[in-house]
């Protein structure tokens, strides 16, 4: 398979990449490492006309701490998220996410948090290559009328969104800064997925993702990632979990959890953190509750969009959202003071 024709733009500041973002709009993509994109142009799903790189930008490639909170440029590589040592201490459940990118070659080769975070979704109907694709009728995400991952069909896309960091990252109640030539605006992370399948990103054509802001660690809580893959590595999620839970030493009083690659968007668990308030931290009765709760609201929504049997995948969220809560817990009874870390 080989890259259609395309013109290369690699700006030399984030003035000059807005200001090409500007002019060119959707004929247009922003490149960071390109395991993704290059992909999909290969594969005939993106036909960009235009790539503006980001490369050589030095404002979206620092990581550092201020006020309180972990800022991460987004064309930080995987690999330099991995590296940066009070990671390993003090946000370890994005450290696990990061670290289950598909394989250590996509994470140090060139792969990046931005990336990561506005990956298309994908769907098995629709990752494939142009003559597997001609043998059916178009499918929602390529323009058509139907999908072929929802039993009886479906005037909507149900492709999901895969990215492993959106998970933890939401779980962590962290928010992006976008920008365009015009405007800057800081929102929650969830508010960047749309739901909608064809379209799973809220960005406009002329915008794009600057910095992600994690808030730092407080005493009492503590954050997991867990994800199942069909092979240990280069495999995208089965299911994934962001977990965080908060708590005065022996009861909850704060739960998030946030389900991926099950839905056309991280699907957040509204019910875990009402089940979780104020029970005892760790009990496993309350926390088997929270995994039947994923897995009935998960259920409306899994679709046979990989190749695992949607049966199997439904009973999985259960099994993922009690490891990452119970591993998020016991994190948070250990981290009662987070100032002795060093
Ligand atoms: C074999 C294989 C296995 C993989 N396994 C996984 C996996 O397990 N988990 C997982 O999450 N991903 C996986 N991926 C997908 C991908 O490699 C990673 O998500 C990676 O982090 C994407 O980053 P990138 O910099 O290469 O993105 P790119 O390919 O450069 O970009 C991806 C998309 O995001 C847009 N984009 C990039 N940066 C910005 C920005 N700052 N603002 C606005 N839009 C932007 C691009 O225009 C493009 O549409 C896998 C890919 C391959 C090929």
């Amino acid at each position: 398979m080989r890259l259609p024709p395309f013109a290369y733009e690699r700006p030399r500041d984030l003035y000059e990449a807005l200001e090409l973002l500007n002019t060119f709009g959707k004929d247009c993509r922003v490149l960071a490492g390109g395991t993704d994109l290059l992909v999909r142009m290969k594969q005939g799903l993106a036909t960009p006309s235009r790539l503006i790189s980001l490369k050589d930008l030095p404002e979206l490639a620092t990581i550092n701490e201020s006020d309180g909170f972990l800022n991460i440029g987004t064309a930080v590589k995987l690999a330099d998220i991995l590296a940066y040592e009070p990671i390993q201490y003090r946000w370890p459940g994005l450290l696990e996410a990061v670290k289950s990118v598909g394989a250590p070659s996509i994470q140090h080769f060139s792969g990046t948090i931005g990336g990561n975070l506005c990956q298309d979704n994908r769907c098995q109907f629709y990752n494939q290559s142009k003559f597997f694709r001609q043998a059916r009728q178009t499918c929602n995400k390529a323009g058509g009328n139907t999908c072929f991952a929802w039993k009886g069909g479906s005037d909507k896309c149900h492709s999901i969104c895969q990215s492993d960091s959106a998970p933890i990252l939401i779980a962590m109640d962290a928010r992006i800064t976008i920008k365009s030539k015009n405007e800057s605006r800081t929102i929650p992370l969830e508010e960047l997925y749309s739901s909608v399948g064809e379209r799973p990103l809220t960005l406009a054509d002329d915008e794009m993702l600057t910095e992600i802001h994690v808030p730092g660690p407080v005493p009492g809580a503590g954050c997991a990632f867990e994800k199942l893959t069909y092979r240990s590595s280069i495999d995208y999620a089965v299911v994934s979990a962001g977990a965080y839970v908060q708590t005065d030493g022996s009861k909850t009083v704060n739960a998030r959890l946030i389900i991926g690659a099950v839905a056309r968007g991280p699907l957040a668990i509204a019910a875990v953190e009402k089940t979780l308030k104020d029970r005892t931290a760790g009990d496993e009765e309350a926390i088997d509750q929270a995994g039947r709760e994923a897995m009935n609201a998960a259920e409306a929504f899994i679709a046979n969009n990989i190749t695992q049997p949607v049966e199997y995948r439904t009973q999985m969220v259960s099994v993922i959202t009690k490891r990452a809560l119970s591993r998020a817990t016991k994190r948070a009874l250990s981290h009662t003071d987070v100032s002795e870390a060093k």
